[in-house]
């Protein structure tokens, strides 16, 4: 467990200093914003979206190492998925980090975002690292108002 704890530390730490796809994506065609009040997390996600592929995908915003790691893995993470494929590691995700799902005997599609399945120890920090997958989700469905987690 120790090991484990080593590496979601590591993970978490690497992609708060160096946030993938971490910009304005000048040619997005769809942009969501997302806050969790809890905490104070906001990030702005913007889509570029070919018919039903995410072709590029970014985001902005300031938040706790929690949230800005996991938007950064989700953007890396979906980048050239169908929007279905998204939707479909965004409903794995979402109940890995709430504690229904358990990677380790389950069948999913999450590759490394596994890491992130220690914050289901921290009820608190699951809303922090589920925003830019709510997030994502709302802008795949094509909303309009900011997505707030509470
Ligand atoms: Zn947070």
């Amino acid at each position: 467990m120790s090991d484990i704890n080593e590496l979601y530390q590591q993970v978490i730490l690497d992609h708060n200093k160096k946030p993938r796809n971490f910009k304005v994506l000048d040619t997005a065609n769809r942009r969501q914003e997302g806050y969790n009040p809890l905490c104070g997390d906001q990030l702005v996600l913007y889509l570029e979206m070919d018919g039903d592929v995410i072709k590029d995908v970014s985001f902005q915003g300031q938040g706790c190492a929690i949230s800005k790691a996991s938007a950064s893995m989700m953007t890396a993470m979906v980048k050239g998925k169908t929007a279905a494929e998204a939707e479909v590691i965004f409903d794995e995700f979402h109940r890995m980090v709430k504690g229904e799902m358990d990677p380790a005997t389950e069948p999913h599609h999450l590759g490394r975002l596994t890491i992130l399945a220690g914050v289901r120890e921290f009820p608190a920090r699951v809303k922090c690292a589920s925003l830019s997958w709510h997030t994502l989700h709302a802008a795949l469905a094509g909303q309009d108002e900011p997505v707030s987690t509470e």
